[in-house]
């Protein structure tokens, strides 16, 4: 059971009690972002019901959908509140799995909570194994 935390748990989108879809947001950027959420929730991806305990089918892909929606928006909203271990994005193209992965709670993009890693990989999660796994991504990037 995996909440939906997105950039710093500010917004959440979850089936209520009473089946209705609801959006906790908290700016425009963020409510287009949670929209893609309440989305993938109507398909059938996002599946559950309360505020805590929707379930995922794929994390990652989920969060890459909701942010390349929130960058198209207002790409320095994502810019300046999704910090990333990976690298700031400058196209929406640079918003992958790597660059989800690498979203963390701590404002210099280095150290912190990964949040989706960490959501992911539950009890087996250690920042240390994020690092290193996106380090050597990085240079095999170069190669
Ligand atoms: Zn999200």
């Amino acid at each position: 059971m995996r909440r939906t935390l997105c950039g710093k748990g500010k917004g959440n989108t979850y089936r209520d009690e009473n089946n209705v879809i609801t959006m906790e947001i908290v700016n425009d950027a963020n409510a287009i972002h949670e929209a893609a959420h309440a989305q993938q929730i109507v398909r059938g991806e996002i599946t559950g019901t309360g505020k805590t305990t929707m379930r995922h089918n794929n994390l990652y892909s989920e969060e890459i959908e909701a942010y390349k929606r929130q960058f198209a928006f207002d790409r320095r909203n994502v810019q300046n509140h999704a910090p990333s271990y990976w690298k700031t994005p400058k196209l929406i193209s640079d918003i992958t799995e790597n660059w989800v992965i690498g979203i963390n709670s701590n404002q210099d993009g280095h150290s912190g909570d990964f949040i989706y890693a960490k959501l992911v990989m539950g009890i087996n999660y250690d920042p240390k194994i994020i690092m290193r796994v996106l380090d050597d991504a990085k240079k095999n990037k170069q190669k």
